[in-house]
């Protein structure tokens, strides 16, 4: 019987919910390319739950439990003696959130014999020394496409508050004032600018369709070219690298994934190629940018807003800059762990240990790495290799 260690965010500071804002969320049943909302035997939990927090346990006690396995539960993950490396020693999986992540390091792949699959319950399994887990022969799974339009709604939410000022402008109001002028003076319409993502996968694509009804012209850098029928039906301009799409976008937003090829990708040199006065939306990966060359181009004006929901590390520490730079409208990572997209990872997280502990094969769709080698979404998206480094600094937010 194998143990299963669960590192989830923290429940709510008032408690774990009793009630919900609305009775139930839609049902999705497939992702805009045809693959197929997770598909598990049996889910212990009503969708529309709040199920990534520790009282939550993504829902998976019962099930688990009932086969005759240990589940371990905790928000502990970071600094000296964390529950997290206490527990390690005779774990089987590890299962976390990228909201809240678990550090997987080299460091931790030794104190971890017997540790066979990582999941990651979302998207993004950079938290995870890839590497090493190819080094350990250990598998590491997410649940792909499960909070991708998620975040693409997030996106296209942060493009409009910040080219339309929408967050200054409501603090007007909570001051009891009537600012109008201090409101516009920095306000835009998305009408006609250029928008360019970084990468066109799931969450680039739908951020450029979504946003193709705002009258936008719609730019992409990608690794491998969309098919032609939908660059022609999004009328969209491919480039081939990152300075050519800055150059001619005032909107850049960055939706690849985070591997030793992109990390800091946007840095003090890559911005002297953004127009004066672009936005950057990075709700990808906090290291894909350089955390204070972002608040330096935001204080010169090379950069006319920052906004996003990713962090590095996670939790970011009490003092980190982004917190308080100017013209940002940050929040800690939620874009893909709305109660809507919860249901669904819970569900993949349940579909892959039921696939893993029948001896079914994971989906490929799933997979990152497999066998000692990268896999599935995994082979075509990331570079081997490791972007966990500095994640220790996570444990300064407890101070
Ligand atoms: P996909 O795998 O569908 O898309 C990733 C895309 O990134 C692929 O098209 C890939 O291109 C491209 N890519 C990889 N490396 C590069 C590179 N060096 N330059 C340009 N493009 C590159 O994933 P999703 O769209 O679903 O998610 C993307 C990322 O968003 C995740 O990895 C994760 O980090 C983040 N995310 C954030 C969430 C949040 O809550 N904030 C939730 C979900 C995801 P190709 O395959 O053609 O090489």
């Amino acid at each position: 019987m194998a143990k299963i260690i669960c590192v989830l965010y923290d429940d709510p500071v008032d408690g774990y919910p009793t009630s919900y804002a609305r009775d139930g969320i839609p049902e999705i049943l497939k992702y805009p390319d045809g693959q197929t909302a997770p598909t598990p035997k049996a889910m212990d939990f009503k969708p529309g739950e709040l199920l990534g927090s520790v009282s939550g346990e993504l829902g998976l006690r019962k099930f688990l439990e009932a086969e005759g396995h240990t589940l371990v539960v905790t928000s502990d993950k970071d600094g000296e003696n964390s529950t997290l490396d206490q527990e390690l020693f005779d774990a089987e999986i590890v299962i976390s959130q990228p909201f809240w992540p678990a550090y997987m390091t080299a460091e931790r792949f030794a104190r971890a014999p017997k540790l066979k699959l990582i999941i990651t319950a979302g998207i993004g399994s950079d938290h995870t020394d890839l590497q090493a887990a190819m080094e350990h022969g250990v598998t590491v799974a997410e649940v792909t496409y499960s909070n991708s339009n998620s975040v693409a709604e997030h996106v296209a939410m942060m493009i409009l508050g910040l080219v339309r000022n929408y967050i200054p402008s409501y603090d007007w109001v909570i001051k009891e004032g009537w600012n109008i002028a201090d409101c516009v003076a920095r306000s835009y319409d998305v009408e006609g600018m250029h928008v360019g993502t970084v990468a066109a996968g799931r969450i680039g694509l739908r951020v450029l369709r979504l946003m193709k009804p705002f009258g936008l012209h719609l730019h992409y850098l990608d690794r491998h070219r969309l098919p032609e029928a939908i660059e022609q039906e999004l009328n969209l301009t491919y480039h081939d690298n990152l300075k050519s799409l800055t150059e001619a976008c005032d909107i850049v937003t960055l939706n690849c994934p985070l591997h030793p090829q992109t990390e800091h990708m946007v840095n003090a040199e890559t911005l002297k190629h953004f127009k004066r006065g672009a936005y950057l939306i990075n709700t990808a990966r906090g290291k894909l940018c350089d955390r204070d060359a972002i608040v330096s181009a935001l204080e010169s004006g090379q950069l006319a807003g920052y906004a996003g929901d990713v962090w590095f590390p996670q939790p970011a520490p009490r003092n980190h800059p982004w917190r308080t730079m100017p013209h940002h409208g940050m929040t800690p990572h939620i874009s893909g762990t709305s109660l809507s997209a919860q249901t669904r990872y819970a569900a993949g997280t349940r579909e892959i240990l039921e696939c893993y502990f029948s001896g079914q094969p994971i989906r490929q769709e799933y997979l990152i790495v497999e066998g000692g080698k990268l896999a599935g979404v995994g082979a075509h998206s990331y570079s081997p290799g490791n972007a966990t480094g500095g994640s220790e600094e996570a444990a300064r937010f407890k101070k």
